[in-house]
């Protein structure tokens, strides 16, 4: 039931309008994802650079998914809006923000894609875990695996997540901290964090992980991990 183009592999069947979403701000995540970020967060900490390829990679999927979608619906791109990725850093702050102008995510893909195992490999892939002796984990193979979204985590305290899908009327904003079991959903209110479309991730860095939140030091991360990604990358730092 995997649609290649719009929402996540774990799309639910019912597909909901925004409307009947509950007003519910509170979720927990699936069992599975506390398992997965737990996992990433303590296999991965010596290899904390995957974050960003794995951020920007998501950024390009969505971009990707816009771009097939407009070969339909060419007014999709008559906003002015050029398909991009945008990382701004704020190092006094310890803050990063990746924006893209991708296809962005509804109330109820949010749920769907950030709260719940959107992989069936990715549960396989936790089962041979838990199986094998090594049962805190191989972080060669993690690292290979992809280890997606929750990879935020391995530098940040606390993620946001703003988004506007061409679907909804609505941006919405998911949060989550490390180390919690629950994350919440609520509308964007604050009318100086509207975007077009796409979705806006804003890292509130660890302490010790506030070095990330440098231009030079994004600019070579870049560099290694995402030099054929086929959309600009952007960098810049705020002024301080
Ligand atoms: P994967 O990319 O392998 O599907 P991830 O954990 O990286 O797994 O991301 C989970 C899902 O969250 C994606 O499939 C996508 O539906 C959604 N997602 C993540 N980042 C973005 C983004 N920047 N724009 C739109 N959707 C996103
Ligand atoms: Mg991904």
């Amino acid at each position: 039931r995997y649609n290649p183009v719009l929402g996540c592999r774990n799309e639910s069947t019912a597909a909901p309008s925004d409307a009947s979403v509950p007003p519910a701000e509170k979720y927990e995540y699936q069992a599975e994802v506390s398992r997965l970020m737990d996992l990433i967060v303590n296999s991965l900490y010596s290899n904390k650079d995957v974050f960003l390829r794995e951020l920007i990679s998501n950024a390009s999927d969505a971009l990707d998914k816009l771009r097939f979608l407009s070969v339909t619906e060419p007014n999709l791109l008559n906003d002015g809006f050029d398909l991009d990725i945008r990382i701004q850093t704020d190092k006094d702050n310890g803050i990063i923000t990746i924006t893209d102008t991708g296809i962005g995510m509804t109330r109820q893909e949010l749920v769907d894609c950030l709260g719940t195992i959107a992989q069936s490999g990715t549960a396989k892939f936790l089962k041979t875990l838990k199986d094998s002796k090594d049962a805190g984990g191989d972080s060669n193979l993690i690292g290979q695996f992809g280890v997606g979204f929750y990879s935020a985590f391995l530098v940040s305290e606390r993620v946001e997540v703003s988004t506007k899908s061409p679907k909804s009327d609505k941006q919405y904003v998911w949060e989550g901290e490390v180390n919690s079991s629950s994350y919440t959903i609520r509308e964007e209110t604050d009318a100086a964090k509207l975007i077009p479309r796409g979705t806006r991730l804003t890292l509130y860095l660890k302490r010790d992980d506030k070095g990330f939140a440098h231009p030079e030091k994004i600019q070579k991360l870049v560099k290694n991990y995402s030099q054929f990604v086929s959309f600009p990358i952007y960098t810049w730092q705020e002024k301080g």
